[in-house]
């Protein structure tokens, strides 16, 4: 894993809203490159692994029906420093205190309902790529070139 590629999501509110596109533009406006997307509804038991980190936090049920209320988009994005340029655009956790100009800043409406999700380190970002992606996704939207340099393996 490099440090170019990181895990995004449009959260449930964000899809609802039709704001989604809107995003994608503006992830693509910033330089970030979709290496693979995809729209699907994360089941009670997937959205509990994936946010496992935060289980004994007084928000975590709170945050699990959220994400399953409806479809969200998964996407793989490609930056030099994607991870911290990610989060970056995506703005503060509470878009109250979201600088301008941010995802969240322009399209989230609470602290909880916050339109996007980034990864928050490279180990991270490369687990989440792979609870979202299989390899076999990653070929067909992308090729193996970008599968090899995502998982940091040298072409054969
Ligand atoms: P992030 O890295 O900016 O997404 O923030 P965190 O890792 O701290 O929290 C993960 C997610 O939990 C956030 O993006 C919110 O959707 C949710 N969350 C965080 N704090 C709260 C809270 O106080 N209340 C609720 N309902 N959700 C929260």
């Amino acid at each position: 894993m490099t440090g170019n590629y990181t895990l995004m999501m449009v959260k449930p509110d964000a899809v609802r809203n039709g704001n989604a596109e809107a995003i994608f533009q503006e992830i693509k406006k910033h330089g970030f490159e979709i290496v693979a997307q995809k729209k699907l509804q994360l089941s009670r038991a997937e959205a509990e692994a994936f946010y496992v980190v935060h289980k004994e936090r007084p928000f975590y049920g709170e945050l699990v029906d959220f994400m399953i209320s409806g479809p969200i988009f998964a996407a793989v994005l490609k930056k030099e420093n994607a991870v911290p340029e990610w989060r970056t655009l995506m703005g503060k956790t509470d878009p109250a205190e979201a600088d301008e100009g941010t995802i969240r800043k322009m399209f989230a409406t609470s602290k909880g309902e916050n339109a996007v999700h980034g990864s928050d380190s490279n180990d991270n970002a490369l687990n989440e790529i792979f609870f979202f992606f299989s390899s076999r996704e990653i070929v067909a939207q992308s090729g193996i070139v970008q599968l090899n340099d995502i998982i940091g393996r040298q072409p054969e």
